[in-house]
């Protein structure tokens, strides 16, 4: 699911080297009809789907004849996701979009390769329990998730002390908070590392997405606010770490390509060969660590107080901070507009202890509407 999103298309890259093992039977995507056509003709699901109504059409027309069913719409989005020739659902759409079909897949019995962030931080508190109740595996597709996800293998889970969640620190990260004011979306959008969707790189420059990273985990992992320690390591090898009650620290290392932590998901335990950049520590020669500064990145701040509130507020600062980062993409606001917008999103928001879907949804579209509403004064 997103199939033309960047997790996707790197998903079908995979798909395409183990062809005698691996099969997409179906793939979704928001509205990019070429890429998701050629994608199409060239995989053979049985099935596509696009969001929109309009490009669904398109799609259609273009594949009339072709024997692959084409679907639309959130109906369209769930009938993927619980499709019985599936064993695995890869969540790689951007946005809240994705909690619907997932909990759809969850309950058809598919495991989830989760690489959809909005979906735990939003709703890990209905996801997780239905794992449970479904019986069914989440594997974590974001690289520092996966990667605790591997550190954690072969050990006891009540060992664990702590985790250590590492972060590029972004483009931004040696700019002073005067300097921060004038930067534009093309500069946020020179990630040093990683080559990933506009939106997650800006939320990369903001330490957002590191905050959200912090959400995900204590719903994947179980664990609360205070056993994640963020340490902004800006070389990118080590991908994330666990601590166990010994002391011992355990981690993964690796060149940054999410081509790994997508693999490792699909064919979990296994370790097919893959042809990553190979990382030679000798040349490699020093990796660095720090702290990072809430100050200069008032976002991760506001992340982990969201966090900590629980409820409803970890969707406020989401939907929040999409919607800025779309006008921040867009040219309307400035760089330190982002967190400035997300605060009194957040500080505007009624908590709800337990939210459901619905409620998740509208509180969602109550928090983008406030900050097109600040935007516009
Ligand atoms: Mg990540």
């Amino acid at each position: 699911m997103g199939s033309t999103g960047s997790i996707g298309r790197q998903t079908l890259e995979i798909v395409s080297g183990h062809r005698d093992e691996l099969e997409a039977v179906a793939l979704t995507a928001n509205s990019s009809v070429d890429l998701i056509v050629t994608q199409a003709l060239e995989f053979r699901p049985k099935l596509i789907v696009l969001n929109d109504e309009g490009a669904a059409k398109q799609a259609a027309s273009r594949l009339n004849g072709e024997g692959i069913t084409v679907l639309s719409g959130m109906d369209g989005l769930i009938e993927a996701a619980r499709m019985e020739e599936a064993d695995i659902v890869v969540t790689a759409m951007v946005g809240m979009i994705g909690i619907r079909p997932t909990i759809a897949a969850i309950k058809a019995g598919h495991d989830i390769a989760l690489a959809n962030k909005e979906t735990l931080v939003c709703a890990g508190h209905i996801i997780m329990p239905l794992i449970k109740e479904y019986d069914v595996k989440l594997y974590p597709v974001d690289s520092e998730h996966s990667a605790i996800f591997q550190s954690l293998q072969g050990n006891n889970r009540n060992d664990l002390e702590r985790i250590i969640l590492t972060a590029s620190g972004g483009p931004f990260r040696t700019k002073s908070a005067g300097e921060l004011t004038d930067v534009t979306a093309a500069d946020a959008l020179k990630h040093p590392n990683w080559n990933m969707g506009n939106k997650i790189t800006i939320d990369s420059a903001t330490l957002v997405n590191k905050g959200l990273e912090v959400m995900e985990a204590c719903h994947l992992f179980g664990v609360g606010v205070d056993d994640i320690q963020v340490v902004i390591h800006p070389q990118s090898i080590i991908h994330s770490a666990v601590m166990y009650r010994d002391g011992a620290i355990i981690a993964q290392m690796g060149s940054p390509d999410m081509k790994l932590p997508i693999q490792y998901a699909l064919f979990y335990p296994e370790r097919p060969r893959l042809d990553t950049k190979r990382v030679d520590l000798a040349q490699l020669g020093s990796m660095t660590f720090e702290a990072p500064d809430p100050e200069r990145f008032p976002g991760f701040k506001y992340a982990l107080e969201a966090a900590r509130a629980g409820g409803i507020m970890p969707t406020v600062f989401n939907a929040a901070n999409e919607r800025a980062v779309a006008l921040f993409l867009d040219g309307r606001i400035g760089f330190t507009d982002i967190p400035v917008l997300i605060r009194n999103a957040m500080d505007s928001a009624q908590p709800i202890a337990d939210p459901t879907v619905e409620q998740i949804l509208e509180a969602e579209a109550e928090a983008a509407g406030i900050v097109d509403m600040l935007q516009r004064r």
